[in-house]
C-alpha cells in the first residue's frame, strides 16, 4: 500500500514498524547499543539507530519531507541555525520561543551572527526585511502570543531572495500545518511537546525538504547531530513513536476543548483579552490584572497543572513573563493555556473557579 495516499490519521498509526514477517514483533525495536557488529551499514550507535529510523520515517511522512531526530526542541534549533554562515543575518519574530531568542542574542553577541526581529504578522514588514538575510526563522502560531504568520507568502518571498526558511511547527504539528508544502526548506519541532504528548521525555527533530536542495541540508544537520552529539535517547525515541500513535485523537480532543474554552473566556470578567487563533489546542489569556493577579489563577487551579511546557494530554497552565528571557513584548499578566484531552467541562470549571480569585 501507498503510504502517501493514507491519510495522517492512519500514517501516525501505521508507519515507523518493523516489516510484516510471520513471528516479527508490532512494533518498532527499542535498540540500546553503542556500537554494532563491524561492516554492517552503521558502526557506532551516535551515527544511527534503528529507533531513531522507526521515528524519523513517521514524522518525516507526515511532514513531506526527511527528518532528523535529534536530544530536544533546542537541539533542532541548534542544527537549524547551524546553516547560517558566519556574520549571517537572521529574521525572525519578536516574540517566537524564548530559548531560540535567548540563543540568537548570545550569538548576536559573540559576532557569530545578525538577528532582526520583526513582527511576524507584518508580511510586508518581514518581506521588507529579507533582502541580504540569510535565514527567516517563522514560528506560527507563535510561542506564546499565537500570533499566525502568512507562512507561504513569506516562503515564496524569502525562496525569491535566497534565503532560507525554518518554520518552528511545534504548536500546529504536521496535522495542522504542513510547511515544506508551502516552501519552508526546514521544520524544526520540540517532539517534547504534542508529538510524544505525555509530558515525560524531551525529544527533537528537524524535517528537509525532498528536493535536491533539501537533500544538502538534510546531510548537514545530520553532520551537526553526529559531531555534535546532539542525539536523542532511543528510550526517549521509543516513548515519542508510542505517543505519536494517538496523536491524531489527541489533537482532535484538544482542539474541541479548545475552541470551547476560548468562547467561554471571551467576555469573562478575569479576562481582558483571549489569543487564539481559530485553531489548534493553545489559547493564551491576558488576565484583567497585574502579573501576582495572574499568578494567583495559575496557583488556584486544582486540575490545570502549574508548570512550564505544554502539548501533553493534561492541561497546563503558566504565567510566561515568570520565565527569564521572555520577551517583553509578552504582558505580564499573560497565562498560556495548554489544553489537554480532558472533559471540557471539568476544565471549564476549574478555570472558571481559579480566575474567580482575580
Ligand atoms: C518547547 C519549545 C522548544 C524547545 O524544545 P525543548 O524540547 O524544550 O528543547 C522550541 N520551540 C518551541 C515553539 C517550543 O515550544
Amino acid at each position: 500500500m501507498d503510504h502517501d495516499e493514507l491519510s495522517p490519521a492512519t500514517r501516525v498509526v501505521s508507519l515507523g514498524r518493523v516489516p510484516r514477517e510471520p513471528g516479527a514483533q508490532v512494533g518498532a525495536p527499542l535498540t540500546l547499543t553503542s556500537t554494532y557488529h563491524a561492516d554492517g551499514p552503521v558502526n557506532y550507535a551516535r551515527a544511527g539507530n534503528p529507533t531513531w529510523a522507526a521515528f524519523e520515517e513517521a514524522l518525516g511522512s507526515l511532514e513531506g519531507g526527511e527528518a532528523l531526530v535529534l536530544a530536544s526542541g533546542m537541539a533542532a534549533v541548534a542544527a537549524a541555525l547551524s546553516l547560517v554562515p558566519h556574520g549571517g543575518r537572521v529574521v525572525v519574530p519578536s516574540a517566537a520561543y524564548n530559548g531560540t531568542l535567548v540563543t540568537l542574542t548570545d550569538r548576536a553577541e559573540a559576532g557569530e551572527v545578525e538577528v532582526t526581529h520583526v513582527d511576524i504578522t507584518d508580511t510586508g514588514a518581514v518581506v521588507a526585511a529579507l533582502d541580504g538575510a540569510a535565514m527567516l526563522w517563522i514560528e506560527s502560531p507563535t510561542n506564546p502570543l499565537l500570533d499566525v504568520a502568512e507562512v507561504e507568502t513569506l516562503a515564496q518571498a524569502a525562496r525569491a531572495r535566497g534565503v532560507l526558511v525554518v518554520v518552528d511547527n511545534t504548536f500546529a504539528t504536521p496535522l495542522l500545518q504542513k510547511p515544506l508544502a508551502l516552501g519552508a526548506d526546514v521544520v524544526v519541532h520540540s517532539a517534547t511537546k504534542y508529538l510524544s504528548g505525555h509530558s515525560d521525555l524531551l525529544l527533537g527533530a528537524t524535517v528537509t525538504s525532498p528536493d535536491d536542495a533539501g537533500r544538502g541540508l538534510h546531510e548537514r544537520i545530520r553532520r551537526h547531530r553526529q559531531l555534535h552529539g546532539a542525539i536523542a535517547g532511543p528510550m526517549e525515541t521509543w516513548l515519542a513513536l508510542r505517543g505519536l500513535r494517538t496523536l491524531s485523537v489527541r489533537l482532535e480532543r484538544a482542539c474541541a476543548n479548545a475552541a470551547v474554552l476560548a468562547s467561554r473566556l471571551e467576555g469573562h470578567a478575569g479576562v481582558e483579552r483571549v489569543r487564539y487563533p481559530g485553531f489548534g489546542a493553545m489559547v493564551s489569556i491576558d488576565v484583567a490584572g497585574d502579573a501576582d493577579a495572574a499568578e494567583r489563577v495559575a496557583a488556584a487551579t486544582l486540575l490545570w497543572v502549574h508548570s512550564t511546557s505544554l502539548g501533553g494530554v493534561e492541561s497546563q497552565v503558566e504565567r510566561r513573563r515568570r520565565q527569564p528571557g521572555e520577551p517583553e513584548v509578552v504582558p505580564e499578566s499573560l497565562l498560556r493555556l495548554s489544553v489537554g484531552i480532558e472533559d471540557v467541562e471539568d476544565l471549564w470549571r476549574d478555570l472558571d473557579a481559579a480566575l474567580g480569585t482575580v
